[in-house]
């Protein structure tokens, strides 16, 4: 079966350019059949290769995937040196949202984007996907506050993105330690520590970690959750990027760093971000932690 459809120039009207994102060129645009507007995330192809065929596999792999809390792909053009992709259109990411408000988000607020980010996670992770880039430009709001993951499944098709195509720096500021430490054998908790660094973030209205090379990244961690050991994280010293002359940090109380956590949320933002990634939470058991924990989770009061 072909996954694309139809070349069929005419079918989107492109408009304005909403992003750079880390693979494509993104544009609003409207679907000419049904009036709605639609976001055409164009990825530039290598002109000699086409599209490769693990990023076909990838991408048709995100067609099936539906859910509340992900970003709908309707559909996969390709024309020319373009594969195009069609998604829903979202009003704002989160970082355009954060920045709008000008100062932390509130508390309800932070509840309901953890834990609905927490849900499309779970279920990518339950789909065996995991995102591997997740940062607040990747996640997008709509105008009831629905808050969708965006380009999941694209770092499988194209790998963990080290520059854009652009050639702009891709953020270390959400990547995991055992991502910087060069483990290979990393698996979907890197997800689950981009959350707890978003959260933070949010909590805050500053990047938790803000590093700016690789080495800079892991100190900036360590400085705050203490540098790990042989004793914390069995065998992190084999880890390719381990240096034996990191500075000793002890590690800090995070509710000192963010005191408008509540107790029950520390908590989960301290299983979150957990070094050791066999220690860190899962998002099946982030979503029954006791502060997360709701059946009817978007209108219900989450967390006291
Ligand atoms: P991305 O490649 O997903 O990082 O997208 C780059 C930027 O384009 C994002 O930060 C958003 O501001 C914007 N964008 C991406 N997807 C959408 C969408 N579906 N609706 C509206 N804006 C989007």
């Amino acid at each position: 079966m072909n996954m694309f459809s139809t070349p069929h120039q005419g079918s989107f009207q492109q408009l304005e350019k909403l992003g750079q994102g880390t693979y494509a060129t993104v544009y609003k645009g409207r679907n000419r059949q049904t009036n709605e507007f639609v976001a055409l995330k164009e990825i530039h192809l290598d002109c000699e290769e086409g599209a490769p065929s693990t990023a076909i596999r990838e991408i048709s792999l995100m067609k099936g995937l539906t859910h509340e809390n992900i970003l709908s792909l309707q559909d996969v053009v390709n024309v020319e040196d373009k594969l195009v992709l069609v998604f829903e259109y979202m009003d704002k990411d989160l970082r355009s949202y954060m920045d709008a408000q000008g100062h932390p988000l509130d508390i309800m607020t932070i509840k309901s984007f953890t834990h609905q980010l927490l849900r499309g996670i779970y279920f990518c992770h339950d789909n065996g996907i995991m995102h591997r880039d997740l940062k607040p430009q990747n996640l997008l709001i709509d105008q009831n506050r629905c808050l969708k993951l965006a380009d999941f499944g694209l770092a499988r098709a194209f790998g963990i993105p080290i520059s854009t195509f652009s050639n702009e720096v891709v953020t270390l500021w959400y990547r995991a330690p055992d991502v910087l430490l060069g483990s290979n054998t990393y698996n979907t908790n890197i997800d689950i520590w981009s959350v707890g660094c978003i959260m933070a973030e949010m909590l805050t209205g500053r990047p938790l970690f803000a590093g700016t090379t690789n080495e800079d990244q892991l100190q900036e961690i360590f400085d705050v959750l203490g540098t790990p050991t042989e004793l914390t994280w069995p065998g992190v010293s084999q880890l390719p990027q381990y240096r034996t002359n990191f500075p000793l940090y002890t590690p800090q109380n995070l509710q000192h760093i963010m005191p408008s956590l509540d107790p029950l949320g520390a908590d989960l933002l301290g299983c979150m971000l957990q070094l050791n990634p066999e220690l860190r939470i899962s998002a099946a058991d982030a979503l029954q932690h006791s502060c997360c924990y709701s059946r009817t989770p978007l209108t219900r009061q989450l967390w006291p």
